[in-house]
């Protein structure tokens, strides 16, 4: 018999040349096998006769191998065709393969077979099966896995389809023991869920597709279950750590505020007052703090910070990029200039500090590490380069991440554990409008604060999808916009012709499609459109100080227009700048047009943005659409999420989230009720003594899960 855990190789019946294979997307044992659920399934419950077979339909078939043969092609010597004649009952038809001549072997002339797959016209007006997958019947084994029933597609890698991955999953199935089902039986009762064995078996090889549903409906429960009994200990583990106790000052805050060139909105000034509450507290804060492309998260997290310095301790802020660092550590310079506390930047290549009054100094690395552990910088700006190894804290209060869904679970554990017996406090900030049925999911160890609107001196972004015939004029309209003295962002999908994109397409609408690069179009622009202007360049391949430096420039204004790839996406901000031209538009997802949007619109001066591309196609005057309409983060979000997936709006993801995130979006219901579940259970069980076979599931779920 075999259980979850028996490695592949221990199983009967399993080659070596599978086991590569399966290893290669992650699988090594039954239990991950048979956690490989088929992505969709199709409908071939159904035996046609093969008279009655029309054009385009997806069908099975029942008949006997007349005759069989491979040739290669006369007019392609690579390509192997092996072509089958069919009969039943009622007449016959051809079945046609590519590059597959072993199928000679098992399909022998007299054998009775099924045959699964589409019927296509030839050129001849025939009709023909093309690549149909196919069983040989005999008596004794007319349970079939791949035909003549509901069969499922999973996702397949190279070597290895659909039909390979049932064949290996049947016979687990049939030998495995019993799982223990790590869901309390009251629970299922309660949720109307069937019990796991059932529901492998049905996900795998449904009767019908109600099966397949019910199994489905079963795992996704389970895995929002756990998710979410992992947060509850989460929670619960924080709320028994100590961290540093940050009185408020109310008065130095409102000092600060006077002192600001601007008033904070109603939901800034909530947000603050809910972070310095936390941070006075014993217990770790654990706080995300969300608010739109350009709400004013920045100042809110550099009040928080100065309000720990005041009190002596010190504040780690780490941005994923360089250019989001340097640029924080100036808004401390240039809201804050009499700030003497110590506001330091670390990067893996510069470490800069900043006293207050206009002092400032560039330090070596072991300098910079002295200040930092004797408590004299209280205020660190950096990238990654702030949880490498040799940088200790004095006495750290309060990490603030920005951007964090870039940031990993491990990297953020890290900064959390340097500071001994004391737990920082953690608020991270995201522009990711994440919807709030997923949140409670998938953040649902985090308290929230939201900035819900826009600071009040923001006009709405002009938004236009342009017609290629209006190119000049709108390069015209910029060069209206740049002798106002504003400056303009230039977008464009790549750095090369032939560098992979960003956003996933099929390989036929990648050739298509002529792309913009930012060289043909830096080039483009400097030379021919705009030899009088001053035209910058910045994209993902040049070094961190090159970088750096031509950020520097557009904000300084030394650059009228700056061209760059995505690398702009995320928390730039120079206020002067007010268009922003998309080239390729429909290469991104719509949440990064709309992050794009967002680098403009920053000041009090009328910004626009404009969309090109170079698809008329449907689908792509929607998606244009949608970002003309789209007022606020959230809507697009959800929209986003269910045209794209969660893979593009989550961007790199390697565990099992985006199913998860997926489903708490489809299905609110069941998300709230796996967390009633969920907390009934702890309240009941806290250490979960009593379901052992839950335990055990969640020790194995923890690893499992990356995310942040
Ligand atoms: P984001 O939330 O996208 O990180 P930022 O913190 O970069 O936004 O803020 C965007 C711009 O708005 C900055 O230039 C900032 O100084 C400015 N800002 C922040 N709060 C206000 C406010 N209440 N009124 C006016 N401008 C503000
Ligand atoms: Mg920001």
């Amino acid at each position: 018999m075999l259980d979850f855990h028996t490695p592949l190789a221990e199983v009967n019946g399993i080659g070596q040349n599978f086991i590569a294979k399966l290893k290669r997307m992650g699988i090594s044992t039954a239990g991950e096998l048979l956690s490989h659920f088929p992505a969709r399934y199709e409908d071939f419950s159904q035996i046609y006769n093969i008279a009655d077979l029309i054009p385009n339909q997806e069908a099975t078939i029942r008949g006997q191998v007349e005759e069989i043969e491979g040739r290669r092609a006369w007019h392609r010597r690579n390509l192997h065709i092996t072509e089958c004649l069919i009969t039943d009952d009622t007449g016959s038809i051809k079945a046609v393969w590519f590059n597959q001549p072993y199928i000679k072997n098992t399909l022998q002339p007299g054998r009775l077979a099924n045959f699964s797959g589409k019927v296509s016209k030839s050129k001849d007006g025939d009709i023909h099966l093309s690549s149909p997958t196919y069983e040989v019947i005999t008596n004794d084994r007319m349970d079939t896995k791949h035909t003549a029933r509901i069969v499922g597609i999973y996702p397949e890698t190279r070597g290895l389809t659909s039909k390979g991955i049932r064949y290996l999953i049947k016979p687990l199935l049939e030998n495995l023991e019993e799982i223990p089902d790590p869901l309390p039986k009251d629970i299922l009762k309660k949720w109307d869920l069937i019990g796991i064995n059932r529901a492998f078996s049905q996900i795998h090889f449904p009767e019908k597709l109600e099966d397949a549903f019910e199994a489905k409906k079963r795992f996704a429960f389970e895995d929002l279950f756990l998710l979410q009994i992992y947060n509850l200990k989460q929670k619960s583990a924080l709320a028994r750590k100590k961290a540093p106790s940050v009185a408020t000052d109310i008065l130095f805050i409102k000092d600060i505020l006077n002192h600001l060139p601007f008033t904070l909105t109603l939901s800034q000034k909530k947000s603050l007052w809910e972070i310095v509450q936390d941070t006075a507290k014993g217990q770790p804060m654990n706080r995300l703090l969300q608010g739109d492309v350009g709400s004013g998260k920045t100042v809110i997290a550099a009040i928080a910070a100065l309000n720990a310095a005041h009190q002596n301790y010190q504040t780690a802020l780490m941005a994923p990029t360089e250019i989001l660092a340097r640029q924080h550590f100036n808004t401390f310079i240039r809201f804050f200039p009499e700030f003497d506390g110590g506001v330091a930047l670390i990067t893996a290549s510069k470490r800069e500090v900043f006293y207050g009054h206009g002092l400032a100094a560039e330090l070596k690395k072991k300098q910079a590490e002295e200040e930092v552990r004797s408590g004299k910088i209280k205020i660190i700006v950096g990238t990654h380069a702030l949880i490498q190894k040799g940088l200790d804290f004095k006495s750290l209060a309060l990490v603030i991440v920005d951007e964090q869904h870039r940031f990993g679970v491990n990297q953020r554990a890290e900064l959390l554990n340097r500071n001994g017996a004391l737990t920082p406090h953690f608020l991270s900030m995201s522009a990711t409008p994440i919807p709030r049925t997923l949140s409670l999911t998938i953040f649902g160890d985090l308290d929230l604060s939201i900035i819900t609107e826009m600071p009040k001196d923001r006009k709405p972004i002009v938004t236009k999808s342009v017609d290629p015939k209006e190119r000049t004029a709108t390069y015209q309209f910029i060069r209206g916009e740049i002798k106002k003295g504003r400056q303009v962002f230039v977008v464009c999908p790549r750095i090369e012709p032939n560098e992979k994109i960003e956003a996933p397409i099929t390989r036929l609408e990648w050739q298509k499609l002529e792309l913009k690069s930012v060289k043909e179009e830096y080039e483009k622009l400097s030379k021919k459109v705009f030899p009088d202007l001053k035209i910058l360049m910045l994209h993902g391949k040049m070094k961190a100080t090159e970088k750096e430096k031509v950020m520097r420039d557009f904000l300084e204004k030394r650059g009228d227009i700056l061209v760059t790839t995505s690398v702009v996406e995320v928390g730039v901000d120079v206020p002067n700048a007010t268009v922003m031209m998309i080239e390729g538009a429909d290469r991104f997802g719509l949440a990064q047009l709309y992050q794009f949007r967002g680098r403009v619109g920053r000041s009090e001066h009328q910004s626009y943005c404009f969309l090109f591309t170079d698809s008329s196609s449907r689908t792509t005057k929607q998606r244009m659409k949608s970002i003309v309409e789209a007022k606020n983060g959230f809507e697009l979000a959800e929209k986003d999420l269910k045209t794209r997936g969660p893979g593009e709006f989550f961007g790199q993801t390697q565990s099992g989230m985006p199913d998860l995130a997926m489903i708490a979006i489809q299905n609110p219901e069941m998300v709230k009720e796996s967390r009633e579940a969920a907390v009934r259970i702890i309240k009941a069980d806290p250490a979960l003594k009593k379901n052992p076979g839950l335990a055990r599931k969640m020790t194995e779920f923890q690893k499992q899960i990356h995310w942040e």
